[in-house]
């Protein structure tokens, strides 16, 4: 059978190997089929994939869309883009217009509960100019002693009613997934089981995801536990989306999973590579 990963970053977005680091890791730990999403970026695919040909595993192009659905920051994989797609890359474009001036905010808010020199500090992490995420500024607070790592940070930091939150307004569910889809690639919820939601408001994105012409959630994923593979896989079958798996590495020391840890996606589900 093969080993499918379909949700990585590199150093385009937020992660710490370049993209021919990363396909070398994951050909090296056994993924057949890998997806390079970094967030809001297109950037990294063309090294990827001539990376992939190189080491002979199969590479399909992919992006991580930051978007706002009500009041929460949901993520969307696209999978099997056309990266050349004109819509896509304005879109693309447009979601990261905002990113610096978000860095900036946070950096004030952060100085403001006392912590200084924030907005430096993040940017020696940032690895790709337009691509300043939260990630650089949790490095920067793991680095600082502020926290002890990433998971810490992402509870006591940065995330709403914690110090260095601020809002801000992504790209709307329905034109992302327009975009996506105008570039011929499939939309995929990313790990549903990570959203702060009741269990209506779950049940709304969901319906709200599929109605807008969603085409599958991650099932499995590295935010996910055993018992939401579970959960997911029968949500799935529910709101008749496909099902996608993918660990969300972002590199050495970070990821909950590696590459290609993944176990098999659960029966009954019908799997996001079935249509290509
Ligand atoms: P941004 O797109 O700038 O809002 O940053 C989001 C990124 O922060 C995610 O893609 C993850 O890399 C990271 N992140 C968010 N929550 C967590 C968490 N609980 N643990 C580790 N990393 C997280
Ligand atoms: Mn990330
Ligand atoms: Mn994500
Ligand atoms: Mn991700």
């Amino acid at each position: 059978m093969r080993r499918f990963d379909l949700h990585s970053h590199s150093t385009h977005s937020d992660g710490l190997l370049t993209p021919s680091e990363l396909v070398a890791r994951a050909a090296a730990r056994g993924v057949d089929v890998l997806a390079l999403t970094d967030h809001d970026e297109l950037s990294g695919l063309a090294e990827a994939g001539a990376a992939a040909d190189a080491a002979g595993i199969s590479f399909v192009c992919g992006s991580e869309l930051s978007v706002t659905w009500e009041d929460l920051t949901v993520h969307v994989v696209a999978l099997q883009i056309d990266p050349a797609h004109p819509a896509l890359a304005a879109g693309l474009e447009a979601i990261r217009s905002g990113r610096t001036e978000r860095g900036r905010r946070i950096g004030d808010a952060l100085a403001v509960a006392g912590i200084p020199g924030a907005w430096e500090g993040a940017r020696r992490y940032v690895t790709s100019e337009r691509l300043v995420s939260r990630t650089h500024f949790a490095r920067f607070l793991v680095e600082t002693g502020h926290a002890k790592e990433m998971k810490d940070v992402f509870r006591r930091f940065l995330v709403p009613g914690k110090p260095g939150y601020v809002a801000h307004e992504w790209a709307p569910l329905d034109r992302a997934i327009g975009w996506i889809h105008a570039a011929g690639g499939q939309a995929v919820l990313a790990h549903p089981g990570r959203y702060k939601v009741s269990d209506s408001g779950l049940r709304r994105l969901l319906a709200d995801f599929r109605d807008a012409g969603g085409d599958g959630i991650e099932v499995l994923s590295s935010a996910h536990t055993a018992a939401q593979y579970a959960q997911f896989a029968a949500l799935a079958r529910v709101y008749g989306l496909l099902a996608s798996c993918g660990s969300d590495y972002h590199g050495p020391g970070e990821s909950y999973l590696d590459l290609g840890d993944l176990p098999p996606l659960p029966a009954g589900v019908t799997p996001v590579w079935s249509r290509w």
